[in-house]
C-alpha cells in the first residue's frame, strides 16, 4: 500500500499549483468577492480604487505604481504592526533605511527569478526591517522581512487610519541607471543608485495575483507580460542594451534580421513603459535614421491610461514626448 500512496502524494505535490507570487501581508481580502474596501487604502477622501495600480489618481493623469494594502494589526497606540512578507523566493538587494530620502519612506527591494525573468518586489512605508536583514540575503516566499509602518518624506504624512504597505512588482529598466541619471539630470541627487523608483517599471500585482489564482498551474508570468496591451511601437537604433539580456524571453525571432544583420529593435511598450515585445530588425526593414522612431500609437489605450505621458498628439500626428524619449534613453543606455 505504502508505495503507490507515496507515489500519488509525490505526483500531487508535483502537480500542485505553482504560484510564483503571494500576498505580502496576512490581508487576503483581495480574493474575497467585494473585499476591495477591506484590502485597498484609497487616498484621502477618495475611493479604494486610488489604492490600486495604474492611472488611478488625479482623474487618470497620475500613476500609482503599486498596491496600497490595508493594515490588519495595530499596537495600543494605533500604529500598524502587520508583518510584511516576501512575495516570492528571492534575494534582498536594497534596504533604504532613511525615511527622509524617499516618498517610499523606509523601503525594501527583493530580486526574484521567475521563468528566467528578473522581477523586483518593493515594500514601502515600513517601520522597521527584519533584524539583521541585509543585501545578499536569500528570502523564502512568505518569510517576514519587515513591519508595516507609515514612513514617507512627503509633506502630507500617512495618517493612522490610512496605514498600509505600498507593494510593487517591477522590471528593472537598466543596471546603468546611475550613469544615465547623472547625464540626464546633472546636479540632481540620486540617493538610491539603481534602486531609484524611476528605474523600476511596475506591472500590476493585483492582475498577477488574480490571474495566478484563476489559472493555477497554467499561469505564466511570461505569458502575462506578452499579453500586455500595447500603447505604442517604437524603432530603436540600438543593438545592445541590458533589457535584451535581462528580458531575453521577450525578444521575438526574426530570421531575416538574423541573416542580414541587426541594426535595431522594434519595441512594443505598454502604458507604463514596459518593453514587452522586441523584434530585431535588418537595415532592409527600416526607414529613416532617427535614434528613436515612433511607428504607431494605440489611441484607445492612450485615452484609457495616459498618466505616463510617453506620447502626445501634435496637430494630427503623434510624437514621443520628453518623458517617452527619457524612458527610451534609459531602456537602451
Ligand atoms: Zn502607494
Amino acid at each position: 500500500m505504502g508505495g503507490p500512496l507515496i507515489g500519488a502524494a509525490l505526483l500531487l505535490a508535483l502537480a500542485a499549483p505553482v504560484r510564483p507570487f503571494q500576498l505580502p501581508t496576512a490581508n487576503h481580502a483581495l480574493f474575497d468577492k467585494g473585499g476591495e474596501e477591506r484590502f485597498f487604502v484609497g487616498t484621502v477622501g477618495k475611493p479604494w480604487t486610488t489604492g490600486t495600480f495604474g492611472c488611478v489618481r488625479s482623474g487618470g493623469w497620475q500613476m500609482h505604481e503599486g498596491l496600497d494594502i490595508r493594515c490588519l494589526q495595530r499596537d495600543k497606540h494605533g500604529e500598524p504592526t502587520d508583518p510584511v512578507l516576501a512575495t516570492a523566493d528571492g534575494t534582498v538587494v536594497y534596504l533604504s533605511t532613511r525615511p527622509s530620502l524617499s516618498n517610499y519612506g523606509k523601503y525594501l527591494v527583493v530580486r526574484h527569478q521567475v521563468e528566467g525573468l528578473e522581477i523586483y518586489s518593493l515594500y514601502a512605508h515600513l517601520s522597521e526591517f527584519q533584524r539583521d536583514l541585509k543585501p545578499g540575503d536569500p528570502v523564502k516566499a512568505g518569510q517576514p522581512v519587515a513591519v508595516m509602518g507609515r514612513t514617507t518624506n512627503t509633506r502630507e504624512a500617512i495618517s493612522k487610519d490610512r496605514a498600509h504597505v505600498h507593494f510593487e512588482l517591477n522590471l528593472l529598466a537598466s543596471d546603468r541607471f546611475a550613469g544615465w541619471f547623472k547625464k540626464t539630470f546633472p546636479g540632481q541627487r540620486d540617493d538610491h543608485g539603481e534602486w531609484n523608483g524611476q528605474n523600476l517599471l511596475g506591472i500590476d500585482p493585483r492582475a498577477i495575483l488574480l490571474a495566478e489564482r484563476e489559472q493555477g498551474p497554467k499561469f505564466s508570468l511570461l505569458g502575462f507580460l506578452q499579453g500586455q496591451t500595447e500603447l505604442c511601437r517604437v524603432l530603436v537604433r540600438k543593438t545592445s542594451f541590458p533589457w535584451l539580456k535581462r528580458y531575453g524571453a521577450l525578444v521575438q525571432p526574426n530570421p531575416r534580421a538574423e541573416k542580414e544583420g541587426v541594426v535595431g529593435y522594434e519595441v512594443a511598450l505598454n502604458f507604463n513603459g514596459v518593453a514587452f515585445e522586441l523584434i530585431p530588425r535588418a537595415a532592409s526593414e527600416v526607414k529613416g535614421k532617427a535614434k528613436f522612431q515612433l511607428l504607431s500609437v494605440n489611441e484607445a489605450e492612450y485615452h484609457k491610461n495616459p498618466a505616463r505621458r510617453l506620447v502626445a498628439k501634435a496637430g494630427n500626428h503623434w510624437e514621443l514626448t520628453s518623458h517617452g524619449l527619457n524612458l527610451l534613453e534609459l531602456l537602451t543606455y
